[in-house]
């Protein structure tokens, strides 16, 4: 199977169809922002370092993420679909050497700007970023609590409206260069992200083939 890159603004959906490609196509995920939020929960000194940088919603250094994602990558055994990375041009670099010798193709995630404004207010995940809900297209059975682990929901402070908008002017800044370089070399995949779920990932599944 190729690795995927997914690339797509903050709550375009990224998360949702990674669970679904680990469970239905036997992915290995790999989300730079799940790994960085697990340092902070656990007080690293990483963690501590990153804690204020991540709650404005800006982005972490190069070299902090690159560790990171490296320390949980096995790319002879496994296939990855990395979700929040590259971030930037020279993260796309980093990541086309990690991946040289290894199949991949970027999936780009499109969708209207004030759609993803709504989606990311009312988003709401368990602590560790794994289960994601959405209070008005997929609220949990019982209000604030998780369906699968009984744990609290939270709104993330990175998904408060002022802090969505300023990420996505650093991702249209930042992530538009890199688009363009992974279409130059022929590899981008352009899904549709506002549509339902399931219909994202039927293009995708159709896509990637
Ligand atoms: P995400 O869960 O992907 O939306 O990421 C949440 C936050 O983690 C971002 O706003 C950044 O502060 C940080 N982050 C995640 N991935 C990266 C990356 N590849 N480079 C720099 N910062 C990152």
């Amino acid at each position: 199977m190729k690795n995927l890159i997914l690339l797509g603004a903050p709550g375009s959906g990224k998360g949702t169809q990674s669970a679904k490609l680990v469970k239905e196509l036997g992915y290995f995920h790999v989300s730079t922002g799940n790994l960085l939020r697990e340092e902070i929960a656990r007080e690293s000194e990483l963690g501590k370092r990153v804690k204020a940088v991540m709650d404005a919603g800006q982005l972490v250094s190069d070299e902090l993420v690159v560790e990171l994602l490296k320390a949980n990558l096995n790319l002879s055994e496994n296939s990855y679909i990395f979700d929040g990375y590259p971030r930037n041009e020279v993260q796309a670099e980093t990541l086309n050497g990690i991946l040289e010798g290894h199949q991949y193709l970027a999936v780009y995630f499109k969708l209207d700007t004030e759609n993803l404004v709504e989606r990311l207010t009312n988003r709401r995940v368990t602590k560790d970023g794994k289960h994601i809900y959405n209070l008005k297209t997929n609220p949990p059975k019982v209000a604030g609590v998780c369906d699968i682990t009984g744990e609290e929901l939270i709104q993330r402070d990175d998904d408060k409206e002022e802090v969505v908008r300023d990420r996505m002017k650093v991702f249209d800044s930042t992530m538009g260069p890199v688009i363009d370089k992974y279409r130059k070399l022929g590899k981008v995949i352009e899904v549709n992200a506002d549509q339902s779920p399931e219909a994202v990932f039927a293009e995708i599944k159709g896509k990637i083939d």
